[in-house]
């Protein structure tokens, strides 16, 4: 195998890994699987390591570390990999490889192609490899093709908890749904109530437990503050807020779940979000509270993002010019529109942005839609009691939880359709 930089260490199987440790080493494996080892941070954090389990046709399970953040996407589950120049390294009674700066991923053959064809030999015939690496890839491919169940089972050997999703039951009211204990998706018709919004973190006095009762606040200009209070930071899919002030005040409800039960990497996809609320929603039977987590929230918001409303509700603000002050600036490569902040935190963590890109982006806003007062109305709307007609609820019900813990989670909610008779 040519590279730029060249081999220097023989390809070893990696049952001979043991004799070669402190040397520079090329391994042809097959990718079981690839976990990132850190946590993502909210402000431009990186994975800085990703542990990759590897076989091949001598020993089914070897570990390499991967430190190169850009490696980590090359090693992919399913696929047949050449690491080039890694190191093999002793830890007590374990031996693993580990990646240096001269390190490199060649992915050979693509987890697909190992399913669908039966001929090793053309999977071969397209790698550009010396004798000894295809002689090599045709003993990992054969090892592969002999267990299939490796390949098979590549989807179930994630070691995270995997949500389940229970059959649907169609309830016919409310009291129905209440008595279900399984684990299922309830379907059912119901009419919003309330919003409970638990802004504990910051609710020391009597007068502010009662802004958590979303309805009783639409009637002043703007809802008071609403916006500040529904948008925090937190993870886009799995709607868990990650913000310090959550963690500081409320250590044990609101504990940030270390991985992302929601990403397909376990990673936390960070931005503001809608924090977590509870909708009481009723009928003649009865009421329960859902609850409604970001992506939920985006849906009974009509398909606004937190971030959206956010950046129209500073675009209506003056410039805080304080938002920079006393902060150094990291310009990270790594910052997507995801990872923009709420200029209020920015003293908290470090600065995303300059003033001048924020600015522009409250321009950009007065331009298009005012989605804050759009998002408002909507609020408002959902909140005329006993003027809307029901919304049809699709819920996710967890037995184990109790109703104030999210027992009944709103997964969509929409206008159904009535025929005339
Ligand atoms: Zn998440």
């Amino acid at each position: 195998m040519a590279s730029a930089i060249g081999w220097y260490g023989p390809l070893i199987d990696l049952s001979g890994a043991a004799s070669h440790v402190g040397d520079f080493v090329q391994l042809l494996v097959f990718v079981h699987r690839s976990t990132p080892v850190q946590y993502k941070l909210s402000r431009g954090g990186e994975v800085i390591r990703t542990d990759v389990q590897v076989g091949d046709d001598t020993r089914p399970w070897f570990t390499v570390s991967l430190w190169q953040k850009q490696m980590g996407s090359l090693a992919i589950p399913g696929d047949v990999i050449l690491l080039q120049n890694v190191k093999v390294a002793r830890f007590g009674d374990l031996i693993d490889a580990r990646t240096v700066s001269c390190s490199s991923i060649v992915p050979l053959v693509h987890s697909y192609e190992l399913m669908v064809s039966k001929d090793a030999d053309k999977l071969i015939g397209n790698s550009r490899l010396g004798t000894a690496a295809r002689e090599k890839l045709k003993k990992v491919i054969g090892w592969v093709k002999a267990n299939e169940f490796i390949l098979h089972n590549k989807k179930l050997s994630r070691n995270w908890k995997v949500v389940e999703v229970g059959e649907y039951k169609d309830c016919t009211s409310i009291s129905e749904v209440l008595n279900l204990n399984c684990s299922c998706k309830a379907i059912f018709l119901a009419s919003v109530g309330e919003i409970f919004l638990p802004i504990a973190w910051r609710a020391t006095c009597e007068m502010e437990k009662e802004k958590m009762f979303i309805s009783r606040r639409m009637n002043s200009k703007n809802g008071d503050g609403l916006a500040k209070d529904f948008i925090c930071t937190g993870c886009q899919l799995c709607g868990s807020p990650l913000e310090l002030e959550h963690s500081k005040h409320a250590p044990k409800q609101n504990s940030v779940p270390l991985y992302c039960d929601k990403s397909s990497d376990r990673l936390h996809v960070v931005s503001l979000i809608y924090q977590p609320f509870m909708l009481y929603v009723w009928d003649e039977s009865g009421s329960l509270p859902l609850l409604v987590k970001n992506k939920a929230a985006e849906l009974l918001f009509g398909n606004i993002p937190a971030e959206r409303v956010n950046l129209c509700l500073e675009a209506k603000l003056p410039v805080h010019k304080s938002c920079s002050k006393g902060v150094p600036e990291i310009h990270s490569q790594a910052r997507g529109p995801h990872h923009r902040i709420r200029a209020k935190e920015a003293s908290d963590i470090v600065s995303p942005s300059g003033d001048e890109m924020e600015r522009e982006e409250k321009n950009k806003c007065h331009d298009s839609v005012d989605f804050h007062f759009v998002w408002f109305v909507i609020l408002k709307t959902l909140l005329q009691r006993g003027k809307n007609s029901p919304l049809r609820f699709e819920v996710n019900v967890d037995p184990r939880l109790d109703r104030e813990s999210g027992r009944y989670e709103m997964v969509t909610a929409t206008l159904p359709c009535f025929r005339k008779k």
